[in-house]
């Protein structure tokens, strides 16, 4: 019997031993019959999802579930599935403000001409690439809007409300679309908040950055990048961050983190923002603003409000008056709860402060009420002693049990819980085994516990170390992964280094990615969010993993917040046919009554209602408060403008329509779990897509060609989507693979856009030739270009800036961007290469010969410095230098002249002819190495990079070096250095980011200036000429290069990047090895040592 088969068996033998109750006659029916086990049997209480909501408030000791049948499916135009119901029913071209229903009567026109008069064209999109791109979120739900506008600020939010009340338009805000519960999309408008230059990013950090003002474009992980760079540079003694830490808080938003009321890990119920809130700005949907820091403002509000103000009032009397609904709200909000509204806002705070209540129920409700539009936070130490201790149980219960332990008798600070499937993922982690080796062959329901202590200083964590582990000993547990082989809890120390701790969570937070990219093809990731009492959470876990496991979910993980009683079900779920839309069906139904009326949890913990778990608000809070929430929304916006759908929705079955299909499109990207985490990387994410929607615009064109009889209206869109495709997706992807960095399945983009363009290559046999011929005579290219520079250099200064400008503009669109636009930092021709003497004294060991092989790209070998820079050295002559400096003896590759890394036919596809100069130089490079004994240094990051990518020979791999990796390891101990500038800007580039160099680059700038400033910028977009031939792209990106006043140099490792950085920043970027070489002398040589060798 497999390993497999054998975990599942012994799985289902624990099962029924822990689930006592729990039976099942389901395979095939719609009828389930749940048992509680903990409960002595009772009344069978018959219950549909209508009635549940009764029975919410009550403990539910038997419940026989009358799941929904689906009796059909259809597939709309962008291949979103529905279960057709009878809310179905379409009348083609009628308005009715539902999903699917949202027709053209004239109101999108008149919404578009109205808000022509202040949004330009080139921010409203309504092609089939970019409506379909924005109609992705990390959802499984898809709705395609009919328009996409791209707000760049409060002004203009606020002329656009109005317009769209007015006229009945339905309107979604999008902040970084992370969402997972389809609250971000639309079949209407669109409002995508512009995160471009200063757009929606303002912040304002106060006094000792105990409290921060912020706006809604800013990522969750940058204002925390603020605050800790504001404690640096006022030297204060506490470093603050948000309180708030969704695991996505690297890619969400501010708009997003406030309207879903995220959390995460550590900030448990108390640091959320509806806890850690102080102040909001609001753009109400008649365009009023209510700034709650003003006392003026709040006043004024007050008064034109009056109707809300009274309302709200009003309703939080009736709710402070029932005893009944305030315990159920405050037990709601106990733990861990975003499924409807912020009902708690009712009870938190007096009726006489209605400011306050208003302020609170905006917070969770994903953007239903109105617009966030500043927020400030009281924000929360970042306590530098930290320490994790991976603790692992032979069962769920102990694990919860001690998770329960720990929320009541310490002040833990975080406990993750892992179930045995996620113990599973963990051990193909070799780092995870070699901390945690018992993970390996743990019994079949074995869980685990990640428990992080935190201290203000080294007593104070010691002291909650203790504290911990001693519950756990007083409580009794078992410990160890195998129930016959009991461990002692010293055998999981806490671990103080980070490099371990990083460990632990690092694995944790990987764990929905890995499930993700674990999933069959064509199937999407699915993460429901859901909490209960902790003192419950065995139960309820256990009934859902033999719920999972009934269904057929086999590769289902169950992990979360265990202080809290959030757990995330992690599983893969296709949307291809009926029978799968049914089997999501009946789940959803019985998880839903699982978790909220028989354990009395929250369907949704940290996640937001969205559509998926709208049509259970009611099951979850029970009638009353229900709709007790409906009145709140028609108080905040009556015409049902603001993302309608969402959060509430009439329509039981909304959870069942419009999901998202995940066609196979290619392995390289078929992991994609749309999440989204990879946009803020990309340098054409502000003209063109981002990689997230470079994929699902992909996938979108691989489903219409799968289509086996397409109708005329698919053909059409077919061909409109792959022709803007080509521009869109193809010709303004850098193919940096920027992205890759930033996403949990390591996706790289740019290969697949590498792909498509080499697909189109090899049907283009001219094209595929003349790049051939062009890569076997390269040293024609090698030696022209130079000369071409040069006149273009003299042709500047006879005929100035505009007429090049203007020519190269022509004939760029003219040859359709074959042809590069020239801008002034353009550099002049590259001097020739001049083989170098052997230095003249070197004091070395003969066993340590100071020998290096030098490779200059072609890049360099060609383009010397802009003109309009002081310095007239080409880069080798800067490094020649340094080399002579520290006694180093140089070998040049022989053939060097007609060397290329092979990385320019690469990117643009040209794969046979990228190949032979690849392989070409490997030889080389191998002779001139001595078979890889010597260092060789390739001057630029990129070729360097490219060089690694493809070659074979393994000895090759140790003896490649970047300058700057060089130059720390061998050079900065054999010179002298001193500070020769106040203040220098570097860029580094996104190979060298790759390679994981950044720290080095800093470190090297930093000995040669007293200050150095990061550009800031992922990628400049240039990626080789690409920039040049599209020069919007390096517009785009580089249009947030914002470098100090003071600052007059900036310096990199790619001849390419730097003059594209030039021109945008108006200062020359010239290479590292430039500052360096004016930095430095030789070392004198040291007597003693010299005489020694
Ligand atoms: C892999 C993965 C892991 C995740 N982990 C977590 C986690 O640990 N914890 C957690 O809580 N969430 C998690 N999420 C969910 C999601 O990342 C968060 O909810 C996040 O805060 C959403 O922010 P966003 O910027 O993407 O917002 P969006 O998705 O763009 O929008 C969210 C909602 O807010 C509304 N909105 C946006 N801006 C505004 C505004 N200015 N004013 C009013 N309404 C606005 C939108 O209309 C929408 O309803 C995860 C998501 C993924 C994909
Ligand atoms: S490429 Fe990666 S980061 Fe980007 S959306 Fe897909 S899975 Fe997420
Ligand atoms: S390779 Fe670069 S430009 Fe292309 S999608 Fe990735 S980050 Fe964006």
């Amino acid at each position: 019997m497999g390993r497999g088969k054998k975990a599942i068996q012994l799985l289902g033998q624990q099962l029924q031993r822990y689930a006592l109750g729990v039976k099942s006659n389901a395979k095939n029916s719609s009828e389930i019959l749940v048992k509680d086990s903990q409960i002595s049997q009772s009344a069978l209480v018959h219950q549909t999802r209508g009635n549940a909501a009764v029975a919410a408030t009550q403990v539910a000791t038997q419940t026989k579930l009358q799941t929904s049948a689906v009796p059909a499916v259809s597939t709309d135009i962008y291949g979103a599935i529905s279960a057709i119901t009878e809310g179905s029913k379409v009348e083609e071209g009628v308005f009715k403000n539902m999903d699917g229903h949202r027709f053209e009567d004239g109101r999108y026109k008149e919404f578009t001409n109205e808000i022509s008069s202040f949004i330009p064209k080139e921010r409203q999109y309504t092609d089939a690439v970019r409506t379909f791109a924005y109609g992705t979120d990390a959802s499984f739900y898809r709705l395609n809007p009919k328009m996409v506008v791209k707000v760049h600020n409060e002004a203009e939010l606020r002329r656009i409300l109005p317009i769209a009340k007015k006229l009945g338009v339905p309107i979604t805000f999008r902040a970084a679309g992370t969402s997972l519960s389809g609250q971000a999309i639309t079949d209407s408008v669109l409002l995508k908040l512009s995160h471009t230059g200063k757009n929606f990013r303002n912040y304002e950090v106060h006094g000792d950055g105990s409290q921060i003002t912020v706006e809604p474009g800013l990522i969750g992980g940058e204002v925390n990048r603020i605050l800790a760079a504001h404690q640096k540079k006022h030297k204060l003694p506490v470093q603050y961050k948000i309180g708030p830490d969704p695991s996505s808080i690297d890619s969400c938003m501010i708009g997003g983190i406030v309207a879903n009321n995220s959390s995460g890990m550590c900030c448990g119920v108390s640091q959320n923002t509806y806890h850690t809130l102080k102040d909001m700005r609001i753009v109400l949907v008649d365009g009023t603003v209510l700034d709650t820091a003003d006392p003026i403002s709040c006043q004024s509000f007050m008064k034109s409000h009056k109707k809300l103000v009274d309302g709200v009032v009003g309703l939080a009397i009736r709710v402070q008056s029932d005893k009944e609904l305030t315990a159920l709200i405050r037990r709601k909000f106990a733990i861990k709860c975003t499924t409807g509204y912020s009902l708690n806002a009712l009870v938190d705070f007096p009726v006489d402060n209605p400011i306050e209540i208003i302020k609170h129920l905006m917070i969770g409700s994903e953007g239903t009420f109105g617009f966030v539009s500043r927020a400030t936070y009281n924000t929360v130490p970042e306590w530098p002693n930290k320490a994790s201790a991976f603790i692992v149980f032979p069962d769920v219960r102990a694990a919860c049990k001690g998770a329960s332990v720990l929320r009541n008798e310490t002040s833990v600070d975080a406990v993750e819980l892992f179930d045995r499937a996620s113990l599973r993922e963990c051990e193909a982690n070799e780092d995870m085994v070699r901390l945690v080796p018992c993970i390996k062959g743990a019994d079949p329901m074995a869980a685990a516990l990640l428990i992080e202590c935190r201290g203000q200083d080294p007593a104070a964590l010691e002291e909650r170390m203790v504290e911990v582990q001693r519950a756990l000993v007083e409580a009794g547990l078992p410990f160890g992964a195998k129930a016959s082989q009991p461990q002692d809890i010293t055998t999981y120390p806490f671990h103080h280094e980070q490099k371990n701790w990083k460990i632990f969570w690092d694995v944790r937070k990987g764990l929905i990615p890995i499930v993700g990219a674990a999933r069959e093809p064509g199937t999407s990731m699915l993460i429901e969010d859901v909490a209960c009492p902790v003192d419950k959470l065995a139960d309820m876990m256990i009934d859902l993993i033999e719920m999972f496991q009934r269904y057929g979910y086999n590769d289902a993980s169950c992990f979360g917040h265990a202080l809290e009683g959030n757990l995330h079900l992690v599983f893969a779920q296709g949307f291809r046919n009926k029978e799968e839309v049914q089997r999501f069906s009946d789940m959803m139904e019985e998880m839903c009554h699982i978790v909220a009326t028989k354990h009395s949890g929250s369907l949704k913990g940290e996640h937001g209602t969205g559509r998926n778990v709208a049509p259970f608000v009611e099951m979850e809070w029970g009638t009353k408060a229900y709709n007790l929430m409906w009145e709140l929304k028609e108080m905040f916006d009556p015409s049902y403008v603001l993302n309608p759908g969402v959060v509430l929705n009439r329509d039981p079955d909304a959870h069942i329509k419009f999901l998202k299909p995940s066609p196979v499109a290619s392995p390289i990207v078929n992991r994609c779990i749309e999440c989204g985490f990879c946009e803020s990387n990309c340098p054409s994410r502000d003209v063109t897509l981002t990689p997230r929607q470079r994929i699902t615009v992909f996938r979108e064109i691989n489903r219409l060609q799968q289509i086996s009889d397409p109708t005329a209206e698919e053909k059409l869109r077919l061909k409109e989507i792959s022709t803007k495709y080509e521009y869109d997706g193809q010709d303004t992807c850098a193919a940096d693979g920027m992205c890759q960095e930033k996403c949990p399945v390591k996706i790289n983009t740019g290969d697949l856009i590498k792909h498509i363009r080499s697909e189109e290559m090899s049907q283009a046999p001219r094209s595929s030739a003349a790049a051939k011929w062009l890569a076997d005579n390269f040293t024609l290219v090698n030696n022209n270009v130079p000369r071409l520079l040069n006149f273009v250099h003299f042709a500047h200064r006879v005929l100035g800036a505009t007429p090049l400008q203007m020519i190269s503009s022509w004939m760029n669109q003219a040859t359709n961007h074959a042809v590069p636009v020239w801008n002034p930092y353009l550099p002049k021709g590259s001097a020739p290469l001049k083989v170098p003497e052997p230095p003249a004294v070197v004091a070395v060991s003969p066993a340590l010969p100071r020998k290096v092989v030098y490779m200059p790209s072609c890049v360099t070998r060609m383009m010397g410095p802009s003109g309009s820079d002081t310095e007239t050295a080409s880069v080798h002559e800067k490094l020649m230098s340094l080399f002579s400096k520290a006694g180093y003896e140089v070998i040049i590759p022989k053939s060097v002249g007609s060397l290329c890394c092979g990385m320019m036919f690469n990117s643009r596809g040209f794969k046979d002819a990228a190949a032979s100069k690849g392989a070409e130089l490997e030889k080389e490079l191998l002779e001139a190495s001595e078979g890889g004994k010597l260092p060789i240094v390739v001057d630029t990051s990129p070729c360097l990079s490219q060089v690694k990518s493809q070659i074979s020979e393994p000895q090759l791999r140790f003896a490649l070096y970047e300058p700057v990796e060089f130059i720390r390891h061998f050079l900065v101990d054999k010179l002298e250095f001193k500070k020769v500038r106040d203040v220098v800007a570097v860029h580094v580039p996104c190979s060298s980011k790759k390679m994981g160099i950044e720290d080095a680059f800093t470190k090297l700038a930093g000995l040669c200036a007293n200050e150095v400033v990061h550009s800031g910028i992922p990628c400049c977009g240039m990626a080789g000429d690409r920039g040049m031939r599209f020069p919007e792209l390096t517009g785009a990106s580089l249009q947030h290069l914002n470098l100090p006043k003071d600052c007059k140099d900036g310096y990199s490792t790619s001849r390419t990047c730097e003059m594209s950085l030039s021109n945008h920043s108006g200062i020359n970027f010239r290479g590292l090895v430039y500052l360096v070489d004016e930095a430095t002398q030789a070392k004198k040589p040291n007597v003693t040592a010299a005489s020694r060798s």
